[in-house]
């Protein structure tokens, strides 16, 4: 991070300095005490179970240079002269003002990401395009919120040339608030699926929501969508006043992935059409949805120079992001698909479509609850049932609280009972795999964050 003045501070954050100097100077940001190195802005939240403002003794102590607070009529002892304490309303608000007067330093290309499913994946794929070109900055995993997409903005150095932002959601408004701070000049939306629809009521409001990325738009700016997606294909018929760029497979788009060959869990290849011109690729990362992917990275790496050569080497090259659709290797020769880093109904069907793909004996899918579908929970979790029994699976184990649904979904589509293990935790499916995984076995481990799959993967991996 460049280095900030106190009086830069201030006047960004319309804060008070309570003690210590306009002339200090900070060197970086920490909202965690204990990563706090000296010199050092500390920023604590109020948090549901914490209230950070109790460390900001210690962080005086270990030298911060400054530190934020709302807590009014409280004297904090300083332990060297210039060591500044800032009064500022919500501490919040101010760290994002701080990071939106931050982000105003630089004039480089930035990339905005957002989507139900895909949107780390698509990011890191542009990051490996832009980066055949470019310094890039990108947040690294899953650093999409309103407190993750700042703490981002602050690790942008002078040298950077272009930044891409993964931007998440829950609600309307959330994409306003990250746009609005980072102004971004290209927007990429990968998909309208159901997560977080408990919050939004329907796909027309997700939609609403996501498109929040182009709000600070103007004519020049871009934005990249799937035209195979239900919803974003309605945006054709709107004057946006700006330019929509289209991906896809199945349509007339500006990129059209043509000649597609799935090679299973080995990834695939197709031919890029664009203006009439095809070109081949290659990706190792496995999924159709991965060439959507693919396809939204190739419409971003142009608009912003990279050469269609270099997009072809990034993305043959690029191996995937951790905890998606990673294919790993036991001792004992099983193969575990392991997309334990969360989940959708849409993003378990692509996974399902790789297990199916998978050359192995027998394909186990081993699938955790969905959450946060709310009424929805229901139906998403029947039609992922339903994939499971149109394609070529041995065995499914449903683990958690709607597993019932899944296990309908699957029977009533002629998925054989005897089949299926209803489990109520992450541990009954284990003793379940303790007894039925043989060697040449393919398990795919898949599941929301809070399900916490990966023991299932641990427990595969570890067992011998
Ligand atoms: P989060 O909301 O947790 O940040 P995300 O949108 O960043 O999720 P990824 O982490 O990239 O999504 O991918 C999650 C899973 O969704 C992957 O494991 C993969 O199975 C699937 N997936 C990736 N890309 C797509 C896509 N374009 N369409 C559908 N499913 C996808
Ligand atoms: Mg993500």
């Amino acid at each position: 991070m460049m280095n900030l003045t106190i009086k830069e501070i201030i006047q960004a954050t319309k804060g008070k300095l309570i003690k210590g100097s306009e002339e200090t100077t900070i060197h970086g940001i920490a909202t965690d005490s204990r990563k706090l190195k000296p010199g050092e802005l500390f920023i604590p939240f109020i948090g549901e179970k914490m209230n950070g403002h109790v460390f900001i003794e210690d962080v005086l102590k270990l030298g911060a240079a400054g530190v934020f607070t709302s807590e009014k009529n409280k004297d904090y002892p300083i332990f060297y002269a210039g060591q500044s304490v800032i009064q500022v309303t919500d501490t919040l608000k101010a760290f994002q003002d701080l990071a939106r007067y931050y982000m105003k330093k630089f004039s480089i290309p930035v990339v905005g990401v957002t989507g139900s499913t895909g949107k780390t994946s698509t990011k890191d794929m542009i990051y490996a395009v832009l980066s055949q070109k470019y310094k890039v900055l990108k947040n690294e995993g899953n650093f999409n919120n309103h407190i993750g997409l700042p703490l981002t903005v602050f690790q942008l150095e002078p040298e950077h040339e272009a930044a891409i932002f993964e931007m998440g959601m829950r609600g309307l408004g959330e994409i306003d608030l990250l746009a609005e701070l980072v102004r971004p000049d290209i927007a990429v939306i990968t998909n309208i699926g159901l997560s977080h629809i408990e919050r939004l009521g329907s796909q027309e409001n997700i939609l609403k929501a996501k498109m929040e990325i182009t709000n600070y738009f103007s004519e020049e700016n871009r934005l990249v969508i799937n035209g195979d997606d239900a919803y974003l294909s309605t945006l054709k018929d709107q004057n946006l006043g700006f330019h929509i760029i289209y991906i896809g497979i199945h349509g007339r788009y500006n990129y059209i992935a043509d000649n597609v060959e799935d090679l299973g869990e080995n990834g695939s290849r197709f031919c890029l059409v664009t203006e009439g011109v095809k070109y081949p690729f290659e990706l190792k990362v496995p999924g159709k949805h991965n060439i959507y992917n693919a396809l939204c990275a190739i419409a971003v790496g142009l608009e912003l120079g990279v050469s269609m050569e270099l997009i072809q080497k990034a993305l043959k090259a690029f191996e995937g992001s951790k905890m998606r659709l990673n294919i790993l290797h036991t001792k004992e020769n099983i193969k575990v698909i392991n997309d334990a880093y969360n989940a959708s109904p849409d993003s378990m069907i692509s996974a399902l479509r790789v297990l199916d793909k998978t050359v192995s004996n027998r394909k186990i899918a081993c699938l955790g609850d969905m959450l946060e579908m709310g009424e929805f929970a229901e139906q998403g979790h029947y039609l992922v049932g339903r994939e499971v029994a149109k394609g070529h699976i041995d065995m499914l184990l449903a683990a958690g609280f709607h597993a019932g649904h899944m296990a309908r979904g699957a029977m009533e589509n002629g998925f054989p009972s005897e089949k299926i293990f209803i489990c109520g935790n992450n541990q009954e499916a284990i003793s379940i795999l303790k007894e039925v995984l043989k060697e040449g076995d393919a398990v795919l481990v898949k599941g929301s964050r809070g399900m916490k799959m990966e023991e299932i993967v641990e427990y595969i991996l570890e067992r011998s």
